[in-house]
């Protein structure tokens, strides 16, 4: 026997109506008053405009107070993390953004393992998370889980290079990895598409998880699906950023101006500048969250569990008959 669902215009009756279908205008209530977080990382060598990015993506000045150092200070730096938080509100709407940059990474003479201090600011946060949601208070937990890493890759190099492969990879289990092909305006338009499908062929050579986005529901429509088709294809994004303001063609418009022409950040023509914007901020930032939740975090959490539980086990033993498996004494 099959449960019969009432036609659907039954719901406009008002006897079948339960109420059940105001719950998506009750989330929605909730969530806008609890406000929204979200934190993103930047990481990849420093020079290749990832600051510059960051602030043309949320149209603020996030690195106010950033000290840059000289070539002397460089040589001894060791990778940094620092963390810029900023409210921004839009529509009413309030995005907690945080921004944890990775200052000087790869610059040192000696760059081996120069991933090691980002997996480690990683793990500390779901440690973090891990003991706040197993204490006490559950109710005021400070979410500080990095829910994507925008992985910046020089224009300058053919692809890949180790230290990139390396930290990908180092990083590819505990992260949402987006890759992006930085200072696009360096590069002719073939020599991008070149560039793109050789990153993408190594990324896959070197067995390299990246950020996968969701499938498309079949039920969405042409558009969407055209839309979301481009956005798979254009990865790594090719971005340009810019701090400046300039004129082109009667309109003032974020961009950087050349003796030859203007190269505007928000043309797409240009570069692909709005997809990362549109991916991260308009159609793909509940899913990093949740991917962060339920793939990355919940890795973490079993591994940890599971270790916890192997030294219960092995103080137990210790403590009451271990030694049934040791051979007895002679
Ligand atoms: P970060 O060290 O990775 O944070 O790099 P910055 O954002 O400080 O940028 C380093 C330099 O590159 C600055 O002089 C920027 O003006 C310049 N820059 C930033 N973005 C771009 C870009 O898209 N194209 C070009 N050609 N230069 C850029």
């Amino acid at each position: 026997s099959q449960i019969h669902m009432p036609p659907s215009s039954a719901l406009q009756d008002d006897k079948e109506y339960v109420g059940f279908a105001t719950l998506p205008n009750q989330v929605h209530r909730k969530s806008v008053k609890k406000g929204f977080d979200f934190t993103l990382m930047v990481a990849g060598e420093s020079g290749l405009g990832k600051s510059t990015l960051v602030n043309s993506l949320f149209l603020t000045d996030m690195y106010r107070d950033r000290k840059l150092l000289n070539a002397e200070e460089r040589i001894t730096q060791t990778v940094e993390i620092t963390k810029h938080v900023v409210d921004i509100e839009e529509k009413g709407v309030k995005l907690r953004l945080t921004i944890v940059d990775t200052p000087g990474f790869g610059e040192a003479v000696n760059n081996t393992e120069c991933w090691k201090p980002v997996a480690d600011y990683i793990d500390q946060q779901f440690e973090q998370y891990f003991r706040d949601e197993s204490g006490l208070n559950r109710k005021n937990i400070q979410d500080n889980r990095v829910h994507c890493c925008l992985y910046f890759i020089s224009p300058f190099g053919h692809g890949l290079r180790p230290l990139d492969v390396e930290f990908m990879r180092a990083l590819h289990q505990r992260v949402n990895i987006v890759p992006i092909l930085a200072k696009a305006d360096t590069l002719t338009p073939s020599e991008v598409e070149r560039k793109k499908s050789k990153i993408r062929e190594e990324i896959e050579r070197y067995g390299i998880r990246i950020y996968q986005f969701p499938e498309c529901d079949s039920d969405e429509d042409e558009d969407f699906k055209l839309q979301d088709q481009a956005l798979k294809e254009s990865i790594p994004f090719a971005v340009i950023g810019s701090n400046m303001v300039v004129e082109a063609k009667g309109r003032r418009v974020r961009g950087r101006l050349y003796p030859w022409g203007i190269v505007e950040v928000e043309n797409p023509a240009h570069c692909d500048f709005v997809k990362l914007r549109t991916m991260l901020v308009k159609t793909h930032m509940q899913d990093l969250k949740d991917v962060t939740r339920e793939t990355h975090y919940e890795n973490y959490r079993a591994q940890c569990i599971q270790s916890m539980t192997r030294m219960v086990v092995k103080e137990r033993n210790r403590k009451y008959g271990g030694t049934r498996h040791k051979c007895p004494p002679c």
